[in-house]
């Protein structure tokens, strides 16, 4: 592509891209395509003669575009709702024209250092102390299995050269969490080798948070039965109901009992921005990792998850080794990020998270944040107040889980779970919302997840009158 051929298409793309993020609502907000559509609507071998521009992006538009699920959709409520915000959209734009590989402080200072002062500045905002070392990987489930791996470093001698496999000197190893932990904690255990019955889930109490003495039980229980305990994994703010375990209570038992604490704050973690919000991270000060995810509730377009330790020299001793290709001249004297994890090249994505932090400021941050918790507040009273509908959980953010539930029938649980999957599957079919559903105590509920940063009352409104109106006709 010739640099004239280039200008005339960047400039077309930033248009087509400013006209999408200002205008998602003319598309319908969940993909209306079949599974195999878009694949059969595509040739099955590569052309051998490039083509024309123009003709790629004709097929964009008229292929793929009806394939995408609208994640910048003010009306997107499913999962976690994210912001692919402009001004992340610019840096990854340049980062990509930059195609910095940072795996050696050489072969990007700028993305090493950059990377170390934005995480600084992060970690800064939410308070958490001076003595956590962050690193950029690309998602929450990447930086848990890391956190994991350095408790597996930190209890296991000789793990790194030996292994775990044929050692009589190991016994089984657990690590904890609550039922309501991500399951990402799951995949975890099963990729470094400690298995999936090494995990063992607490079980909650009536708001979801992981009880404490139930994990005590579990430790005397597994320590008696020659178990190894190794880490605890705390979660801030679950996925379904984004309920906060105390953390404070859970670093005592992981003190007392000298093991790796991770907290998995990858959704509300950036709360802890919020002067009403602090409070989340209470004893996450004494926690040895944490991760939060500014692709989740920090506008940054996916994918950049942050991961903070205390002792990041035992991902070190687990991953750090130089093949002879690699040797640098500035050996020992800097930070050469291939050493804090698995992967060995990395691509700049400290940028967007520094474009974002200046773009924005801290204060028209908070202020989002505080609006979405609001409005989280705010459909949960109108739940309240609704005869026929009946709230599943208490909301400490900005996601509302729910049922439909109506006043004066009797209906089996498993009648009103079939009626709530229809209900949340009749809202979607209008394409003007989207919402998905999870489970609470066996049941089906409904979840508003509120976090796009162009999501008004107007978007959490019509949710709630759609609902209403499915809900009478089913
Ligand atoms: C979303 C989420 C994750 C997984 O995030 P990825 O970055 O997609 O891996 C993990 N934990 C919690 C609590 C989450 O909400």
């Amino acid at each position: 592509m010739d640099p004239a051929t280039f200008r005339r298409h960047g400039h077309e793309l930033v248009d087509w891209i400013a006209e999408y993020l200002e205008h998602p609502e003319r598309y319908p907000v969940l993909s209306r395509v079949r599974p195999g559509e878009i694949a059969s609507a595509l040739p099955r071998h590569a052309p051998e003669a490039g083509e024309p521009f123009d003709a790629i992006m004709a097929d964009f538009e008229r292929v793929l575009v009806p394939g995408l699920t609208h994640w910048n959709h003010p009306g997107f409520f499913a999962y976690f709702a994210i912001t692919g915000s402009a001004p992340g959209v610019l840096a990854d734009f340049l980062s990509a024209a930059l195609n910095q590989q940072a795996m050696l402080w050489r072969t990007s200072p700028a993305a090493t250092e950059l990377e170390e002062v934005t995480l600084a500045w992060l970690r800064r905002l939410i308070g958490l102390p001076e003595a956590f070392e962050g690193v950029i990987y690309d998602t929450a489930s990447i930086a848990s299995m890391h956190a994991l791996v350095a408790a597996r470093e930190a209890a296991i001698p000789g793990v790194r050269a030996k292994g775990l496999a044929g050692r009589p000197d190991v016994p089984r190893i657990r690590v904890y969490c609550s039922e309501q932990a991500h399951s990402s904690i799951d995949k975890a255990v099963i990729a470094i080798g400690l298995g999936h019955e090494s995990l063992r889930k607490i079980a909650v109490d009536d708001a979801y948070r992981m009880r404490v003495d139930a994990l005590d039980a579990a430790i005397a229980e597994d320590r008696a039965d020659l178990w190894l305990p190794i880490a605890v994994v705390a979660t801030v703010g679950t996925t379904s109901t984004t309920s906060v375990d105390p953390v404070a209570a859970i670093a005592d038992v992981c003190e007392r009992e000298q093991l790796w604490l991770h907290v998995d704050a990858a959704y509300a973690g950036v709360a802890a921005m919020l002067p009403s919000h602090a409070h989340i991270l209470d004893g996450a000060d004494r926690a040895d990792s944490l991760v939060v995810n500014p692709h989740k509730w920090l506008f940054t377009p996916f994918d950049l998850s942050a991961f903070y330790c205390r002792r990041m020299d035992m991902i070190r001793a687990a991953f750090a080794l130089t093949p002879d290709y690699l040797m640098t001249a500035e050996a020992g004297q800097v930070k050469n990020l291939m050493d804090t994890g698995v992967q060995l090249g990395r691509r700049f994505r400290a940028l967007k998270l520094w474009m974002i932090l200046r773009s924005y400021g801290a204060q028209t941050i908070r202020q989002h944040l505080s609006a979405h918790i609001q409005l989280a507040q705010q459909l949960a009273g109108w739940i309240d107040a609704h005869p026929d509908f009946e709230r599943l959980a208490p909301v400490p953010f900005s996601v509302v889980c729910f049922r439909w539930k109506p006043a004066g029938r009797t209906l089996s649980d498993e009648a009103l779970d079939a009626a709530n999957q229809r209900l949340n599957d009749a809202v979607n079919q209008t394409g003007e919302v989207f919402i998905s559903p999870t489970k609470l105590r066996g049941r089906v509920a409904l979840r508003v997840a509120i976090g796009h940063i162009r999501t008004t009352e107007q978007h959490v409104r019509r949710v709630w009158d759609l609902l209403q109106t499915h809900a009478h006709a089913s």
